[in-house]
């Protein structure tokens, strides 16, 4: 216990345990905001505004994701923001509303974690209902990490909301598959060095379209999102065009493009490149095993983002694939 650091604290409040709803996320990206302007001591209304300014954030969208477990109900937060945008209440009402009761028990609950001993105080210290004081941990913390901590509150918080879309029977489920999947996660890293590997199994061409790629739109993506997965394993990696890459998103992809990505990955096992033992260690050491594997993180993928599939590019043709039409012509032989 003693060798864990202010930033692997935060990490376990930030990423770890079952959420019921977004509340925590909120808190702590409040916090890196408060932290971010210099702040110590932060009066009720102050911190009761930038809370708002959260949520404010993320509702005020095209399709407001649901906040918590039960989608048929809505939190505070989300009637606080829908008053406030159809004007039936103004700020200053909303801010002493929020105040009052927009945290929930979120303020006294945010240093809790299961399996740790509680170490109340180490981010910030509060006297409810009129003020919280930050302390240098987290603006250590916030100083030294803010890219990582940041990015790392936005995907718990899109990861939340889509758990909350499922039907509430795989919720626990969907959590489980999350937790043990940051258990192992990675950090984000520059994938572009991985180009001109990927490049020879997959020529110039993007997995998702098949049309060529052009020079500087190159993209390495991850099949099945790493906002699940957390890792950067190589069977996971393909080249996409900008454009494919950001329209696929985080959304599951279509079931021949498992097959692909299968069919893919045995080409590298076919070969002698040294780098088919990170495949053969990760996926497992037969051709059987390896479609099992990955088809179990597909299935996964699947309960924790519910069945929101991409299936390509309108244009896609799979006819047209070079890839596809190899695969035809040794499927033949
Ligand atoms: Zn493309």
């Amino acid at each position: 216990m003693t060798d864990f650091k202010d930033e692997d604290y935060w990490r376990s409040i930030i990423l770890y345990g079952l959420n019921q709803a977004t509340y925590k996320i909120a808190l702590g990206k409040t916090l890196v905001s408060l932290s971010e302007k210099n702040i110590n001591h932060v009066p009720w209304d102050t911190l009761s505004l930038e809370f708002l300014e959260q949520y404010k954030k993320r509702l005020n969208v095209e399709e407001p994701m649901p906040q918590q477990a039960n989608p048929s109900r809505r939190t505070f937060m989300e009637r606080a923001v829908r008053k406030l945008d159809l004007g039936t209440t103004d700020i200053d009402e909303t801010i002493f509303n929020v105040g009052k009761e927009g945290f929930n028990d979120v303020i006294r609950r945010f240093h809790n974690i299961a399996k740790f001993s509680d170490f109340q105080g180490k981010f910030y210290t509060y006297d409810f209902g009129k003020s919280i004081t930050l302390t240098d941990n987290l603006h250590n913390v916030v100083e030294q990490h803010n890219k990582d901590i940041s990015a790392e509150l936005d995907s718990r918080w899109a990861l939340l909301e889509g758990a909350f879309t499922i039907k509430s029977d795989n919720y626990e489920l969907a959590n489980d598959i999350l937790d043990t999947y940051a258990l192992k996660g990675e950090r984000r890293k520059d994938l572009t060095p991985n180009i001109p590997f990927l490049q020879g199994y997959q020529g110039n061409s993007c997995f998702y379209c098949a049309e060529k790629i052009e020079e500087g739109d190159c993209h390495v993506d991850h099949v099945l999102p790493k906002k699940v997965l957390q890792h950067n394993q190589i069977w996971n990696l393909v080249l996409a065009h900008s454009y494919c890459n950001m329209s696929k998103s985080d959304k599951v992809v279509g079931n021949h493009f498992m097959e692909k990505l299968i069919q893919r990955n045995e080409n590298i096992m076919g070969s002698n490149h040294p780098w088919k033992h990170k495949i053969s260690s990760d996926l497992g050491r037969t051709k059987k095993l390896r479609a099992s594997n990955l088809l179990t993180h597909y299935e996964n993928v699947k309960v924790v983002l519910g069945k929101n599939y991409w299936f390509g590019t309108s244009s896609y043709n799979p006819q047209n694939d070079d890839f596809y039409k190899k695969l035809i012509t040794r499927l033949n032989n």
